[in-house]
């Protein structure tokens, strides 16, 4: 059976309709050995780590860029003494979902810029790396971790054009691809995930969001990543069985951590 690693979702965080019990059940019984939840704001952190540990998944902690609020320095602080009191926990893999969403209108950008960076700091300071949202701001993205070269990670749900994805993974960035591969609308998604060497690639969910074409009106499930690997094979005329075993292997470089969690 093909094993997976679901690098990005919020399962425990938003709801998916089904207990957390009936969502390990079903995931482990589509291969996926191992996941990674990431969070929105301050007050999904503790939520986030217990999730983590009863799924025996990991987790990142890190202020979503459309959910800041004029607490945010607050929200900062309370989030560097929630990284730094849980540097040993073995759940802790990363620091996400952070990053710049300049597509919804009346957003601050400055305060999403400069929350963004001190977030990179963090995770430079900790050797963690990051799961990234970039949404018509990648750009800005990529100048900002720029500065902070010792940062590495996920740049999830990419979807900038061919020569930006050839450039972060350049860089050393790995890309997450999920449910938008399975829009034949998705032209740049499908463009990015055919062209791409494997070893940049990485499969998500971002379960319940981002629904697949098959059951558009959501939610998605990190059980659906089989389906993505089947499109993603299909897109790129190449073996399921070969991708996924460099998709996974590609899940442990991204986020170091999650090789103890799943040689458990
Ligand atoms: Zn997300």
């Amino acid at each position: 059976m093909l094993e997976f690693i679901d690098t990005h979702n919020h399962v425990g965080l938003a709801s998916l309709g089904e207990t957390l019990e009936a969502v390990a059940a079903k995931s482990k019984a589509a291969g996926v050995r191992c996941a990674v939840i990431t969070c929105a704001a301050a007050d999904d952190f503790e939520r986030a780590a217990e999730a983590a540990r009863a799924l025996h998944w990991g987790y990142c902690v890190g202020l979503h860029p459309l959910y800041l609020s004029e607490s945010s320095f607050e929200d900062l602080k309370r989030l560097r003494a929630f990284a730094l009191s849980h540097r040993d926990d073995p759940h802790l893999v990363g620091i996400g979902e952070i990053g710049l969403d300049f597509y919804v209108e009346g957003l601050d950008r400055q305060q999403q810029e400069c929350v963004f960076k001190e977030e990179l700091a963090l995770a430079q300071e900790l050797y963690l790396p990051v799961s990234v949202h970039s949404r018509r701001a990648l750009f800005k993205v990529m100048e900002c971790l720029a500065a902070y070269p010792g940062v590495k990670g996920a740049l999830h749900a990419f979807s900038g054009s061919v020569e930006q994805a050839k450039d972060a993974a350049s860089k050393g960035f790995y890309l997450g691809f999920g449910g938008a591969l399975t829009y034949p609308g998705s032209k740049r998604v499908r463009a990015c995930a055919k062209v791409l060497a494997a070893e940049h690639l990485l499969l998500e969910t971002d379960a319940p969001d981002m629904a697949p074409a098959f059951r558009s009106e959501g939610p998605s499930h990190p059980a659906d990543l089989p389906a993505y690997l089947e499109e993603l094979s299909r897109i790129r005329a190449e073996s399921s069985d070969t991708l996924s075993a460099v998709i996974y292997r590609n899940s442990l470089n991204a986020f170091p951590k999650l090789a103890a969690l799943t040689a458990q």
